[in-house]
Formats: structure tokens, sequence, C-alpha cells
């Protein structure tokens, strides 16, 4: 049904699903519809977000705290809580506490878990979930720019004339943003349409050129691009001079990988020379990357490979042109703002940089604080499985299903002296392990911020009434703060005044020039922050915000300049016989199905897991059966075979979304090993090596 905002009940909130950040109207009574006042969808929705409303009542919510299975009072679950954080300080010191957090929390709850561990708990083993969708993202922009930001916005997708989009689905995994460009190229059919993914995907549908390149070649694509701007003369030459440092050495790198670029990249050559003379021939051009890029070993080098193109022809900071990096999830970039990352801190502010440190440790009042980088996800878990970890606390994510060498982590899991779990459903595969289990707010009920992928902060507002004894998560770490001596430092009367504090942090590093600056939203009040409409930072107090990143050529290095990063292609080992894993997202699925999956017509897409597989690597398996995928250490997998033409020659491609809950066989991360990008330690879930068997049900 149409709804407009008047509707009784009905509020403006944000999709909690992707990182595209759409705004919603949504009344209690399930109704849905695209805001046709947000900026980031201008009333569109794709199917997961017009699916919101069939939500909202899913059977299985945690409503009640427990402890070792049973119902607990709060003040039982958070002195339990309290008391083993305590035991595991006593016998561990402060790196044997550790969280695990996630890009579904917003920003307010996402700020006050950061705050308690790095500046209470004097730990930074608090990472995110969000590790596994834009680490390399984040590593590739403070290696160019000197800080994790985001140049570009969404509107550069429509008025550029040539969108690139690498190692991206965006037409299932960011859709609204898709719609946008098709429709913008729909009214100008000169706009073209790059598509760079090892498979044929719906988004390669729609392109003007699909180049099927080789799982892990990015760096050498990149630099032949490079190399090939260089000697066509189209360096912008006035603007490396003045704005930037590092090309001869990147330049080097690059001609070496020129030399072979269609080897390297398996590209067949006159569609790379296509590419390469499309972009260099074309002024208005946009890169937008994603997980196919972020989840590699050469994640970063990736990233900054394409931000060197885009810098050697002053293509950044200016309409319809630059690198756009896309998050996974839908507050992926707040939880970068707060630095819920074990190696930064809140405010983008920086341990390396001298005096930061210090701006934190006042802001928070907190002689804790953390004195460098923590555990990064992969490595955290580990540590947990080896007897390092003596309490962790897992926030609203499924870490069980989610990170690589998944049966790993499930061993960990089970070993872990003492797990707090706060979750929305009761039953997933990560809550199974908890000793306490801690009822967190939904989408639905939740009062805060998120940050999209274009820096566009939005408020998710509540429009039902907290289920059974469900709190926000800001107020349950609080609660925990408080019962280990803090309460006044956590001592907040709502999301507002968290928000604030948030703020007040905000632009202050690295002598004043950090782009990242909501300084000017600090002072809101109660009524501001519930009426605020989407916001786009830097918002800074004292001056004018820029209105558009970088577009002076001033960047927070501290020379000012922008970086080229030296970066080389590392061919991967190739086994015989093996077949590259690629793993990623379906249409209609979010993450570990918790709420997608309890929803009928969104199952109906993708009933049941399928690995496709060209035809010619199927070795005589038939398309329709049951295969065994066998992978890192042995582990395997069970999936029905699909075949499909558009699938690269040696590689497979299967999704992640099902658990050992939906689907006990066909979990796919067991068989992933769990290699990670040197700079980002980002895992490289799209480059396990696997073998395919029949599978043989008796
Ligand atoms: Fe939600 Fe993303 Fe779909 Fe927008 S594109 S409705 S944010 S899932």
């Amino acid at each position: 049904d149409a709804l407009p905002p008047s509707s009784p009940g009905a509020v403006r909130t944000t999709c909690p699903y992707c990182g595209v950040g759409c705004g919603v109207l949504a009344a209690p009574d399930g109704r849905i519809a695209g805001d046709p006042d947000h900026p980031a969808n201008r009333g569109r929705l794709c199917s997961k977000g017009t699916a919101l409303g069939e939500t909202l009542n899913l059977p299985g919510r945690l409503l009640h705290p427990e402890v070792m299975g049973k119902r607990a009072s709060w003040d039982a679950a958070l002195d339990t809580v309290a008391e083993g954080f305590r035991r595991a300080q006593a016998e561990l010191g402060r790196d044997g506490l550790a969280l695990y957090v996630s890009g579904q929390l917003l920003t307010e709850d996402y700020y006050v878990a950061n705050k308690l561990a790095k500046g209470f708990l004097g730990t930074a083993n608090i990472d995110s979930n969000s590790r596994l969708c834009m680490a390399s993202a984040v590593a590739a922009h403070r290696r160019a720019f000197g800080e994790d930001v985001v140049t570009g916005v969404y509107e550069d997708l429509e008025t550029a004339d040539l969108v690139v989009l690498v190692g991206s689905n965006l037409a299932w995994c960011h859709p609204v943003l898709f719609q946008r460009i098709m429709a913008a190229r729909a009214l100008r059919p000169t706009m073209r349409l790059v598509i760079i993914d090892p498979r044929r995907t719906p988004s390669a549908e729609s392109a003007d050129l699909h180049l099927p390149i080789r799982p892990g070649s990015d760096v050498a694509l990149y630099n032949a691009l490079l190399a090939h701007l260089d000697e066509r003369g189209l360096a912008d030459n006035a603007y490396v001079e003045a704005h930037t440092e590092g090309l001869d050495a990147a330049l080097a790198a690059a001609r070496a990988d020129a030399a072979d670029a269609a080897g390297r990249t398996g590209l067949d050559p006159a569609d790379l020379a296509t590419f390469l003379r499309w972009f260099a021939e074309t002024p208005r051009v946009v890169t937008l990357w994603s997980q196919g890029i972020n989840q590699s070993e050469t994640g970063t080098d990736g990233a900054n490979a394409i931000i060197n193109a885009h810098l050697l022809t002053g293509r950044i900071g200016r309409p319809g042109m630059g690198p756009l990096s896309i998050t996974g999830q839908p507050n992926a970039m707040g939880g970068r703002e707060v630095g819920a990352l074990a190696n930064m801190l809140a405010g983008h502010l920086d341990w390396s940089v001298a005096g930061e440190a210090d701006l934190v440790r006042q802001h928070w009042n907190a002689p804790n604080l953390a004195t460098g980088p923590g555990l990064k996800a992969v490595d955290l878990f580990r540590a947990l499985g080896r007897g390092r970890i003596g309490a962790l606390w897992i926030m609203a994510t499924n870490p069980a299903v989610s990170l690589p060498e998944a049966g790993l982590v499930h061993e960990a899991l089970s070993r872990a002296p003492f797990l707090v779990v706060s979750e929305v459903m009761r039953e997933t595969d990560t809550a199974a392990y908890a000793h306490v289990r801690l009822p967190a707010l939904g989408w639905a009920e939740k009062k805060g911020t998120v940050t999209n992928s274009e820096r566009m902060i939005s408020r998710q507002r509540s429009l039902l009434p907290p289920p059974g004894e469900a709190r926000a998560d800001w107020w349950i770490i609080s609660q925990v703060a408080a019962r280990l001596g803090w309460g006044s430092d956590f001592a907040w009367t709502g999301p507002a005044a968290i928000f604030r504090e948030h703020a007040a942090l905000t632009g202050r590093g690295n002598n004043g020039t950090r782009a990242f600056d909501i300084s000017g939203l600090a002072g809101l009040t109660d009524e501001d922050y519930d009426a605020l409409a989407p916001t786009r930072w830097p918002v800074p107090a004292s001056a004018s915000a820029k209105s558009r990143l970088f577009a002076d050529g001033a960047f927070p290095m501290p020379s000012g300049r922008a970086k080229f990063v030296a970066v080389s292609h590392r061919q991967r080992p190739e086994g015989a016989g093996l077949l590259t894993l690629l793993t990623g997202r379906l249409r209609d699925q979010w993450h570990t199905m918790t709420r997608t999956g309890g929803v009928p017509r969104l199952m109906a897409h993708a009933p049941e897991p399928v690995l496709t597989v060209h035809p010619e690597d199927a070795g005589g398996l038939t398309d329709g059966s049951l295969v065994r995928v066998t992978g890192h250490a042995g582990a395997e997998a069970v999936l029905r075979l699909r075949y499909d033409p558009g699938q690269r020659r040696g590689s497979v491609f299967a999704p992640m979304h099902w658990t050992a809950q939906a689907a006990p066989r066909a979990r796919i991360n067991p068989a992933v090993p769990a290699a990670t990008d040197p700079v980002s330690a980002q895992p490289a879930l799209k480059s396990a090596r696997v073998k395919l068997s029949a599978y043989d049900a008796a």
C-alpha cells in the first residue's frame, strides 16, 4: 500500500540492510515505502527493503536475558557479565578481554562499545564484522589520503560518462544504486557501464563491456591502466605536481605489470584495450568497488591501484568522477567514524599521530586508554581458540557463520571461558555457545543514527515498542560499565546525548585537518536530533562545510598531498585440478539470514544454496546434482550444482548466507582458509581453492 509520510504512526527511518542507506517510511502495521525525500534513494527500495514489514514479527526473538540457558533478570545477567570480565582481567590482564561488534549497530551503540573497550577496559581487542567488508578500502584511503575518506557521492554515478564497477555485483548487492545508474543511463544513452568481475553477474548483463578478470589480478589491470595513461600523455601534470607525491615509484611498478597485462589478468587483449581507451578518453569516470576488491590478499593494493589512476588524471574531488568504495553493511561507515576497528581510535584519530590518543583520553576521561592496536577479527578468534581470551562479548553478528575457517571458529567459541552474546534472535550459530544471552532491540525498535557509503548521516527511528525485556545496545553496555565502576562516564540519557559526545570529538586531530568533522552537530538539542534530516559530513563547527571533499586538492596528509602507492601484481599459486571459490551474496538475502530467511517471498528467489560452475569445469558432474566442495584442511560443503557459462573458467561461486541451523552441510565458510590481506587484515573470502566431487547421499 502507498504510505504517505502523514500516515498514523509512520516514521522516517533507514533501511537496516546494505550500505546504500535508503530512507524508509515505515508504519507499525508493517506498511513500508521508500522515502521520497531521502537523497540516497529518492523513494526507491529494493526487494529486501520492500519486505521489511514482513520482518517485524518474526518468531524466535530473544525476549529475556539468559544466563547458562536459563531466564534471568537484567540485574543478574548484567552482574554476571561484569563479573565475567572482571575475572578474565584478573587471570589474563586487559589483553584477555575482547568485543566483536557489527555494522548492524547504530553509531551511538558503536561509540559506547568502543569507549568501554578502548577507554575503560583498556584493550583495543574490539573489532567489527566490518573487517570482512571494507577494511581494505579503509587501509587504502589512509595510505592515499592520510585518512579514511570516501571522496565521492552517489550523484557522481549519475553524472559520470563512464561508470566502472570493480568486484561489485551492484544490481544484487546494492540494488538501489544500480537502479540510479540505470535510470541515468536511460536518460543519457552515451553513458557507459563497464563491469570488472570474474562472473557474468546480473550487473554485467547490463554492461557495455564486461571484463571477466582472473580472480586476484585487479592490481595488474589497474597498473596497466596507470602505465597506459602515462604513455598517452594523459596525466594531469599540474594536478600531480601540486597535489600528489610518489608517482615515480608507482609508475615504475605499473610499467612492470603492464608488460603482460593480458596474460596476468586473463582478459581478451581487445577488451582490455577498449577499457584502457574508454577510461583514458572519458574525463568524467567513476570507479566503484566493493567486496571483489576488498576481500582479497591484495585488497588494499587493489584499491590503491584504482585510486592511483584517478590521482594521475586529477579525476577526484570533482562532480561525476572519482574512486568510490561502497560498504556492505548499513553502518560500516559509522563504525569507522567511532573507531570500532581494532586499529583505529574514535573520531578518525590515530595512535600513530602524536597527541591524538591524548585527545581521546581527555575527551573520555579515560586514563586506561589502550596504548595501541588490538586483535583484528581473524586473529581475535584464533586467540580465543588458543585460550588467550578469557571473556568475549559479541554484539549483533554471527561469526560462527560469516568468518573463514568457520569450523575453527565454532571450536573456539565452544571453548570460550566466558562468552556474552547480545542478539535479537535467540537461536543463532554463535548464540548457541553463549554463557549469557542479552536481548537487544531490533531495527524497528532502535533509535540512533547510521552513516551510509557516501558519508550521509541518517536517523533510525523506532516504530514499535521494545518487545519483552529487550533493551538498546548502548544501554546494555553502559549498565555493564557502571557495574565495573565507571557509571558516571557512561551516564547518558539517550542516544542524542551519546551523539553529541561523539560529534564533539571530531574534527580535532592532526593539527585540525581531519576531514571527518561533525563538530557542527555537537550542539544539537534532543529535539534537533529527533528531527535531524539526512546530513552528509563534514559538518564543521567553525567554518562552512566544503561542498565537495578534496576539491581544493588539499589532503589530510602531513604534506597536504595525496600519495600514489606503488603496488605490484602478485601471482596466486594455482593447484592442478583445483578451482577458485568465490563467495558472495544473493539478491534477496542478508548476511546469515536471521531476518530475510524468515520471509517466504525472499526465500523463494533462491530456496537453497547453489554452486555455479562453468560447464567445462564440471568434470562430468551433472547440472542439478548435489556435489561435495572440498576446501581448506579438507573441510566440505554440499551444494547443488548449476552450470553457468557466465562463470569464468577455473572459478566457482557459492552464496555465504546459509547457517548450520538452516542447512548444516551447505555452509561454505568452513572450506575457506583464513588468509588475510597483510595491510588491512581483511579476510580473502574469494580465493579458496576447492575441488568438486559427486555427493552420494547414501
Ligand atoms: Fe535497503 Fe540496500 Fe535495498 Fe536500499 S538498496 S532498500 S539500503 S537493502
